[in-house]
């Protein structure tokens, strides 16, 4: 390698949910994620992370689509933009369960048998598995599964060969100039980190009960010198409020007291944090719903 020579592509981390995507992501960002608010070079992909290491310069995208719930309109953007999406990057990560592999791993690899990029099969969580001969046995059945360059069984968790997937993404960058300055990391405003934040807490505390399609909007985000920030939780049915408010509104109080304090650690200050659920009937079959709520505005 030259002196002069620099490496940067897009790179998908893709999987059903629950692998470890992001777990992973985290770990290869370093969990420092500073925000900034530039545009991202493609509107095909929502840029999730960027990681500038000397010459190289990988970004992180996601990959509309690929792991979204199941209703109509969801389906329809998946076949609309996933495979095209795919095509778009340089490098796919397809992250699995250790040893557990499920028809929704079947579901992403179809949508991975057209791609013309470099495909890596990350194996995760092998951390869990207390018996590592298990792993060895398994590991030449997924060499049938699609032409991967490589399998890198690891564990995002801890960081297991986290460093080893690394260096095999860079070696299967182009050369090209960096698109962003090396001390950005992310596109995503505080706004949309925020959501992601409560959305977090409510799938940790509501767990299996979680209701089908809840979704959280931002609605206020004013900055005096002491943040309000309130949030909208929304559910598809009058029914799904109470589980998500809990006997004597414990459980909102507890998705807000978490909640609040990561949003702090990302601002950096003290904030004011209200949380509302609200109904709203059937969004996830309404594209323009779904655009109000920030899941397709990278589609245009
Ligand atoms: P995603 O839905 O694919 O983004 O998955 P997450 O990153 O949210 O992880 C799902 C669950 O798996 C979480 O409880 C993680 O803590 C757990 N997990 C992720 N990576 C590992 C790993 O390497 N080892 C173990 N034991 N658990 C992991
Ligand atoms: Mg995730």
């Amino acid at each position: 390698m030259q002196n002069n020579e620099t490496f940067c592509g897009y790179v998908a981390i893709v999987g059903r949910p629950n692998v470890g995507k992001s777990t992973l992501l985290n770990r290869i960002l370093g969990e420092k994620l500073s925000i900034t608010s530039r545009k991202p070079q493609t509107t095909r992909h929502r840029i999730l992370g960027v990681k500038t290491l000397g010459a190289v310069q990988t970004i992180y995208v996601d990959t509309p689509g690929i792991h979204q719930l199941e209703t109509h309109a969801l389906n329809r953007l998946m076949n609309k933009t996933a495979r095209q999406a795919l095509k778009d990057v340089d490098v796919v990560i397809f992250v699995v369960d250790s040893v557990k592999w499920t028809e929704e791993d079947e579901l992403v690899l179809s949508l991975l048998s057209n791609v013309k990029c470099p495909v890596i099969l990350a194996v995760n969580k092998v951390d869990a598995l207390n018996d590592k001969t298990v792993l060895l046995s398994y590991l030449p059945t997924l060499t049938e599964k699609l032409n991967f360059v490589e399998i890198i069984p690891l564990s995002a968790k801890r960081g297991t060969n986290v460093d080893v997937l690394e260096r095999k993404v860079a070696s299967l960058l182009p050369e090209s100039p960096h698109y962003f300055p090396a001390t950005q990391i992310t596109d995503r405003s505080p706004r949309f980190r925020m959501g992601e934040i409560i959305r977090e807490k409510i799938v940790r505390i509501l767990g299996e009960e979680l209701p089908y399609a809840t979704s959280v909007e931002i609605e206020s985000f004013q900055i005096k010198h002491i943040p309000m920030i309130s949030a909208i939780i929304w559910v598809e049915r009058d029914g799904q409020k109470p589980i998500v408010i809990g006997k004597n509104g414990e459980r909102l109080k507890e998705i807000g007291i978490r909640s609040r304090v990561d949003i702090e650690k990302l601002l950096g200050k003290k904030v004011h944090l209200r949380l509302w659920v609200k109904v709203r009937g059937g969004w996830s079959d309404d594209e323009r719903a779904l655009k109000s709520l920030g899941y397709i505005d990278f589609l245009e």
